[in-house]
């Protein structure tokens, strides 16, 4: 124990923020839901509603499991062709956060 030496501080960094003091990543969050009230064109075919044949106003939601889509009827099926990716380039900046999907299509509007 000759060498009486302070040991050199380290700066601390709190990297562990509570959960609430961040805003969650996309990744995270159980769904993002954008409108999308003109027809969406797959494979040059205008996307209709497999039950009443809508064709527009639809409501696109981005979830763990896929894209859905939801017909203004409230028919909602899986798009196998969107992805998070092809989500993510046509959606705006997250907005508003609501905590259950009937609350956000409703802020929609719907
Ligand atoms: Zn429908």
């Amino acid at each position: 124990m000759a060498d009486q030496q302070e040991p050199e501080s380290v700066p601390v960094v709190y990297d562990f923020l509570p959960a609430d003091l961040r805003l969650p990543t996309r990744e995270e969050l159980a769904g993002i839901l954008m409108p999308h009230a003109g027809p969406l064109v797959l494979d040059g075919e205008v996307r209709a509603c497999a039950e009443c044949g809508a064709y527009r106003k639809w409501i696109v939601a981005s979830t763990k499991n896929g894209i859905w889509l939801r017909c203004p009827a409230g028919h909602e099926e899986v798009e196998p062709r969107l992805d998070n990716a092809w989500f993510n380039r046509t959606s705006g900046p997250l907005g508003d956060q609501h905590a259950t999907y009937e609350e956000c299509l409703r802020a929609l509007g719907y």
